[in-house]
């Protein structure tokens, strides 16, 4: 992908966010179900230090019939909770209708769920209706995990002149039985936060554990990574919610699970430490030139073997030897202490290396 730029108002610009809070938090039910369901929800996390309200008011569901959100009926409930408890309010849009009905009720914020931008015609549609609007938006990440197509979504909002943009992290769908309902895969926000350093990244653990016991792990994660804030899913009684029950807590639970979360900085002034981690990288900075060698080496003698087998016309692949390399160097992470899942990903792309060489000299 072509080296994307986006032209960002930096989050704490919006005037959504207050730079005292930190993680900056955002709860509120999974959806929309009464007046009273919902201002009793709002009320509760207003006491308790939360300014800004989510709610669905319309619910993509995986199958019909499910609770489909109680569409434009809750606009006013949300617009009262803004009104008499002075609290940001955000909801999901999906659509055209959604972006107009949401605007015209007042939203403050506006967010695009994860099946949404996972398509690029529903992210054309909503950038086409979101020209010349100001109000902050934040896309979900994609249901598959593909980073460019998260990308992709950001850019049609952005060229549609949307700048004030962010990102929630929801996890990723995978097939059959996991730990977690959606998959964190980590390595997609941080690939975010690399390209694009100054853009907001919110994680909503709610919907990536799927049930409350797994979302203060998860929670925590975040926060070790340095991303900024948290969406969470609260009801005021979570056993009788129409979606996501499981994973909705009550208001206390959630504020007292997100005080109990360590909130790491990203740098500090004690020389000293900044002293140790200077010689500590400097440790793996050699190191790191120690592996580029060994690597350059290994695959100069790859290349001998490769002409080798050319020259006496035998085949690149032997299937044998990798089972071989395989059992060594896993026996090795073994007694090394090193995970051999890792080992497997690094000696998987070494070989894949190795054979796309030889099987180039082949072909020269
Ligand atoms: C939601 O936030 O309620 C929601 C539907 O989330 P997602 O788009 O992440 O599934
Ligand atoms: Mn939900």
């Amino acid at each position: 992908m072509a080296n994307v730029q986006l032209d960002l108002v930096p989050a704490s610009e919006w005037g959504i966010f207050d730079s005292e809070q930190i993680p900056a938090l955002i709860a509120g039910p999974c959806s929309a179900e009464s007046e009273e369901q919902m201002f009793d929800t709002a009320k509760q996390l207003k006491e308790l230090g939360v300014n800004i309200f989510r709610a669905g008011i319309w619910k993509p569901r995986t199958r019909p019939g499910c609770f489909e959100g109680i569409g434009s009926e809750g606009l006013p409930w949300m617009r009262r909770i803004q009104k008499e408890l002075g609290m940001k309010i955000t909801t999901e849009v999906a659509n055209t209708k959604h972006v107009y009905e949401a605007l015209k009720a007042g939203m403050d914020m506006l967010w695009i769920g994860a099946r949404t931008s996972a398509n690029p015609f529903a992210m054309q549609e909503l950038a086409d209706a979101l020209k010349g609007v100001d109000i902050p938006v934040l896309v979900k990440n994609p249901v598959n995990p593909d980073v460019d197509l998260w990308i992709g979504a950001l850019e049609r909002l952005n060229l549609a002149g949307i700048k004030k943009l962010g990102v929630i992290h929801r996890g990723f769908s995978t097939y059959g039985k996991s730990k977690y309902r959606n998959q964190p895969q980590w390595e997609l926000p941080v690939e975010l936060r690399r390209r694009f350093p100054e853009m907001m990244i919110i994680v909503d653990p709610s919907h990536m554990a799927g049930k409350r016991e797994l979302i203060p792990e998860l929670a925590q994660k975040a926060m070790d990574l340095g991303f900024d804030g948290l969406m969470v899913e609260s009801h005021n009684n979570p056993d009788i919610a129409l979606s996501d029950s499981k994973q909705q807590y009550i208001p206390t639970d959630m504020k007292s699970m997100v005080d109990k979360l360590i909130i790491r900085s990203t740098k500090t002034d004690n020389t000293q430490f900044n002293e140790n981690l200077d010689e500590l990288r400097s440790y793996i900075d050699d190191l790191d030139t120690d592996l580029i060698q060994l690597l350059s080496r290994r695959m100069r003698v790859a290349e001998k073997i490769g002409n080798y087998k050319k020259q006496n016309n035998i085949t690149v692949l032997q299937s044998g030897r990798w089972d071989d390399i395989l059992a060594k160097v896993h026996k090795q992470a073994s007694d090394n202490n090193l995970d051999l899942e890792f080992i497997d990903k690094v000696f998987k792309a070494i070989h894949q290396a190795s054979i796309d060489r030889q099987t180039q000299l082949m072909s020269e």
